[in-house]
């Protein structure tokens, strides 16, 4: 079956009466099923056949939800009620929630269908979607690249059409990185704007729900359904949330491009060469172009670091094998629970960052790494509101290059260095969107990065909007 990629294309073939949610659901499932590329670890079949068919008396009643035909996936690292949900981790193995995430909740209420659940990176760590314990997610163009992390199966699940959206979660990139290889949508709205209620913590002042879709419209509405003040979240903004449809742009724009990035010595240049193309297209249209300096580049990775493995230190540290999933069968006492659960439960990559994190945060070191890093997040965080007030949007490119080979990047600082475009926006707090608007010569897509002002999610959708008409 065809199925349109965008919703506003499903709505109304639905409402026409030419698309059945059921086949709908159907096909997304068959497609699903038959796919190579590992994006999906569960599929909740019967509940979401189930669910269509009372979707549609709800249709036939014209009293349906605004996502009514809106089928989803879902990262495994957000929790749907009676649903397992384990982070792609050993420890979390077998763990059932016993809640929805605010974002799921608000989803449902709204008639969507939750299709299944998503492979990640561990705790979301990493940029390859190579650390899980489902295995590896491939690229669904070429099944030996990665296809980004940590969200890689959301990535993966809306480019090779296995549902019209998903959920990722991003804390440094892990879904504008993903979405820029897969050649997608990606959203991060600001820091505060989706409740993270539900969201398993990796790194609690950075961590933030968002969209990968086939185009900029859907991402609006979906974070518009999910966003919102929430009892549960206190970091929370009660800023109105952004329009539920993108405005259209009614003005020519000051548009900031830090050149820092374009030097940045590892990009690729049919990258660089595409991003100054867009740059001056936009110059052309009338649009006001700022060359601006940014001198903190070589900070943010580290800044970035010592901050997220230190939160996350804390935040892992409630997987004891007494609370959730995971106990080593070898266990005997409450010390050997706590060690050979943990040591046999997590992934090196995520005993890694417990151990730096622990390390950052200890009493002889704790201002020379910890603190000093959040004074160096501050001083990102002034220049980039200096940049923004100056500038309705920053662009640049979302990552230095297209997808890399699985098993490719073994330093996990290089791997780390897969960032560097991408932690700023969540370092900042500030919402940013990869668009899918390059297609390099070794045939791999990639992102071009729009970040915008905090709260001011309705801006970065009606530039982005026009970015892809142009
Ligand atoms: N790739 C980054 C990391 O490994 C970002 C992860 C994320 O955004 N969850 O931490």
């Amino acid at each position: 079956m065809d199925i349109p990629s965008s919703f506003t294309e499903i709505k109304q073939q639905i409402n026409h009466g030419q698309l059945n949610l059921i086949d709908l659901c159907q096909s997304f499932i068959n497609r699903i099923e038959s796919s190579k590329t590992n994006a999906f670890v569960e599929i909740f079949k019967d509940e979401s056949l189930k669910r269509a068919a009372l979707i549609n008396e709800k249709i036939n009643l014209k009293k349906q939800g605004l996502l009514a035909g809106m089928i989803i996936g879902v990262k495994d690292n957000i929790c749907f009620a009676n649903h397992n949900v384990t982070a792609s981790s050993k420890i979390l193995s077998g763990f059932e929630s016993i809640f929805s995430a605010t974002a799921i909740q608000r989803l449902l209420d709204e008639d969507a269908i939750i299709i299944g659940r998503l492979n990640c990176d561990e705790f979301a760590m990493g940029s390859s979607n190579e650390n899980s314990t489902y295995g590896p997610v491939r690229h669904h163009i070429d099944h030996e690249k990665v296809p980004g992390g940590s969200s890689g199966g959301s990535a993966v699940a809306v480019a090779e059409g296995l549902c019209t959206a998903s959920l990722g979660s991003d804390t440094g990139g892990s879904i504008r990185q993903p979405a820029s290889f897969c050649g997608v949508v990606g959203m991060k709205p600001s820091y505060g704007r989706i409740s993270r209620y539900g969201l398993l913590a990796y790194a609690s002042s950075f961590d933030q729900i968002g969209v990968f879709t086939n185009n900029v419209e859907d991402a609006c509405l979906l974070t518009h359904v999910m966003s919102g003040k929430d009892d549960y979240d206190s970091t929370l903004s009660h800023v109105k949330s952004h329009t539920s449809s993108v405005k259209s742009l009614d003005k020519k724009l000051a548009i900031g491009v830090p050149e820092d990035y374009l030097n940045f010595n590892n990009l690729d240049p049919e990258i660089k060469q595409k991003t100054e193309e867009i740059i001056d297209k936009l110059r052309l249209s009338g649009h006001k172009i700022n060359l601006l300096s940014f001198p903190f580049v070589k900070h943010l990775v580290p800044c970035y670091y010592v901050l997220t493995t230190a939160e996350a230190s804390s935040n892992l540290a409630r997987y004891d094998g007494a609370h959730y999933g995971y106990r080593s069968d070898e266990a005997n006492d409450i010390d050997s629970t706590y060690e050979l659960t943990r040591s046999e439960g997590f992934g090196l990559e995520v005993k890694r960052r417990i151990m730096l994190g622990n390390f950052v945060l200890s009493s002889g070191y704790y201002d020379a790494y910890f603190t000093k890093a959040q004074k160096v997040r501050r001083l990102i965080k002034e220049k980039t509101d200096e940049m923004l007030k100056e500038n309705d949007v920053l662009l640049f490119p979302t990552t230095p290059s297209t997808a890399f080979n699985i098993g490719e990047i073994n330093d996990p600082i290089k791997m780390y260095l897969q960032d560097i475009f991408t932690v700023h926006a969540n370092i900042a707090g500030v919402p940013a969107i990869s668009l899918p608007l390059g297609s390099h010569s070794n045939k791999l897509p990639f992102g071009i990065q729009l970040m915008g002002r905090s709260f001011d999610e309705d801006s970065l959708y009606s530039i982005a909007e026009s970015l892809m008409q142009l």
